[in-house]
C-alpha cells in the first residue's frame, strides 16, 4: 500500500486502563490506517494530572502492543504541549475569535452554520447561535479538552478523527476553533456506543471491562481484535471470524461502521476465542500457556514441550481459553489433576462393573501396543477391534476409558485422548480407575 497522507489517531486520557471501547477505538484508527497505506500516531491527554498516571499510560500501550496495534510515530504527550496551546489562544485572542472574561479566555462562537460530513452519520449540522460561547483557557493558563485537541490535531497533521460518538457534540465547537484558525478541519467519523447485553451502556456492572482482564482470562489477542472488530462494524456479509488481521484490515471499511449501538457479549467473545485457539498451532501456543501452567499446575513447560505440545494438539479444538487450555493440558500430563465430575459418577453408579470390565479388557488389550505403535490411527483401530471382540458398542468400551483419563465424559476422541496422555501413563490411569468406587 502506498504512503497515503493519510493520518488517524488514538487519543487516550490515561485516567483508567484500557477499556474494551477505546481499544476498539484504537482498532478502527489502526486498521484504516493499515488499509489505506496511513500513519497511526498516539496521542496520551494527560492533562488531568490528578487522574492520569504513568502506570495508566504504560498499561495503555502494552494493551495496544498486545493486541498488534504498533504506532507509525512517537506517542505525543498532551501535558507537554501546554506552551504550544497557549499560543494557539493568543492568537485566537489576537484575532477576535476570543475574549477574557474572569481571567479565562472564553471563545465567540459564530453566528454560522458547522456542518461536516459525517464518516458515520452523513451530514451533520449544528448552528453556532445554539452552543453558548466557551472556555479554551481557564484563569489558570490551562487549555480545555475542546481547544487543546484541535491544537493537536492540527500539529500532528491529522487528517481523519474516527473517536466515540459521545464527542459528536463537541464537534462543532471544535470546527469552529478550526474555522478561527483558518484551518481546514479534518474528516470526522463518529463510531457508536458499546452496550452490555442488556442494553445498557457498558460498564464495570457487566463484568470486565479492561482488555487486560481479558489477556489474563486466556483470550487471544487475535481473537481479542476479531471480536472488537465487529463491535459497530460489519464486512456487509455474514463472515465473522477473522484468523488473520491482515485479513481485517482488507475487510475493513469506513462505510462498515453502523450508527446503532454495538452489543458486548462476553460468550461471543469466549466462542470466538475457542474458534482461534482451535486454528492457533501448538508451537504457537506452549508459550501461552507456559506460565500459567508453570504457576497453577507447576509444569515446567520447556522441559516438557514434547508432552505438552502433544496435548495442545487436541485440547486446542475444545478449548475456549489459554488457560482453560493450560488446565486440560495439566490433566493429560499430570493425574493429580483429575477431577471426577458428576456425570462420570453417574455412570459408575450406574454399571460399575460394566466400567471395570471395559478398563480391564482395554488396558490389557492396549498393553499390546508397543510405543513407538502408540499413534492415534492406531489406537483407534484396536479399540474398535477391541469392542467387536467384546461384542459391546464402542461407546461402552470408550467412555469408561476416558472418564479413567480425564475424571469427565467430555474430550476430544479417546484415540487421540490415550495418544495425548502417552502409553505408560494411560495404562496406569485405567488400571487405576480399577479400584474406583462410586461417590454417594
Ligand atoms: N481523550 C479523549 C477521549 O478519550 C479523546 C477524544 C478524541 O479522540 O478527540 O475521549
Amino acid at each position: 500500500m502506498t504512503n497515503s497522507g493519510l493520518r488517524v489517531r488514538f487519543a487516550p486520557s490515561p485516567t483508567g486502563y484500557l477499556h474494551v471501547g477505546g481499544a476498539r477505538t484504537a482498532l478502527f484508527n489502526w486498521l484504516y490506517a493499515r488499509k489505506k497505506g496511513g500513519k497511526f500516531l498516539l496521542r496520551i491527554e494527560d492533562t488531568d494530572k490528578q487522574r492520569s498516571s504513568e502506570e495508566h499510560t504504560q498499561v495503555i500501550l502494552d494493551g495496544l502492543r498486545w493486541l498488534g496495534l504498533d504506532w507509525d510515530e512517537e506517542p505525543v504527550f498532551q501535558g507537554a504541549r501546554l506552551e504550544r496551546h497557549q499560543a494557539w489562544a493568543e492568537q485566537v485572542l489576537e484575532t477576535g475569535h476570543a475574549y477574557m472574561d474572569d481571567g479565562a479566555a472564553r471563545f465567540r462562537m459564530p453566528d454560522e452554520t458547522l456542518e461536516w460530513e459525517d464518516d458515520v452519520y452523513g451530514p451533520v449540522s449544528f448552528e453556532g447561535s445554539d452552543i453558548e460561547d466557551w472556555v479554551i483557557l481557564r484563569s489558570d493558563r490551562t487549555p480545555t479538552y475542546n481547544f487543546s485537541v484541535v491544537a493537536d490535531d492540527i500539529d500532528m497533521k491529522v487528517t481523519h478523527v474516527i473517536r466515540g460518538n459521545d464527542h459528536l457534540s463537541n464537534t462543532p465547537k471544535q470546527i469552529a476553533v478550526y474555522r478561527a484558525l483558518g484551518v481546514d478541519p479534518p474528516a470526522f467519523g463518529h463510531v457508536p456506543m458499546i452496550h452490555g447485553t442488556d442494553g445498557r451502556k457498558l460498564s464495570k456492572r457487566h463484568g470486565d471491562t479492561a482488555v487486560g482482564d481479558y489477556r489474563r482470562v486466556g483470550i487471544l489477542p487475535g481473537a481479542m481484535a476479531n471480536f472488537l472488530s465487529l463491535l459497530g462494524w460489519s464486512p456487509g456479509d455474514d463472515r465473522e471470524l477473522y484468523f488473520e488481521i491482515g485479513e481485517l484490515v482488507e475487510a475493513f471499511s469506513l462505510a462498515g461502521i453502523q450508527k446503532k449501538a454495538a452489543v458486548f457479549d462476553p460468550t461471543k467473545l469466549e466462542w470466538m476465542n475457542g474458534q482461534h485457539l482451535s486454528r492457533t498451532p501448538p508451537e504457537e501456543l506452549l508459550p501461552l500457556v507456559a506460565t500459567e501452567l508453570a504457576e497453577r499446575y507447576g509444569i515446567n513447560a520447556a522441559a516438557r514441550a514434547d508432552d505438552v505440545l502433544r496435548a495442545l494438539e487436541v485440547v486446542r479444538i475444545r478449548a475456549r481459553t489459554t488457560n482453560n487450555a493450560a488446565k486440560q493440558t495439566a490433566v493429560r500430563l499430570d493425574a493429580q489433576y483429575i477431577e471426577r465430575d458428576a456425570k462420570a459418577d453417574k455412570l459408575l453408579h450406574k454399571d460399575l462393573s460394566g466400567f471395570r470390565h471395559a478398563l480391564e479388557k482395554a488396558a490389557d488389550h492396549l498393553d499390546d501396543v508397543d510405543p513407538s505403535s502408540w499413534l492415534p490411527e492406531r489406537l483407534d483401530t484396536e479399540l474398535r477391534t477391541l469392542a467387536e471382540q467384546l461384542d459391546i458398542g464402542l461407546g461402552k468400551l470408550l467412555q469408561p476409558i476416558r472418564i479413567a483419563l480425564t475424571g469427565g465424559t467430555v474430550s476430544e476422541p479417546v484415540n487421540d485422548l490415550l495418544h495425548a496422555v502417552g502409553r505408560e501413563e494411560s495404562l496406569r490411569r485405567m488400571r487405576a480407575a480399577l479400584s474406583w468406587e462410586p461417590r454417594s
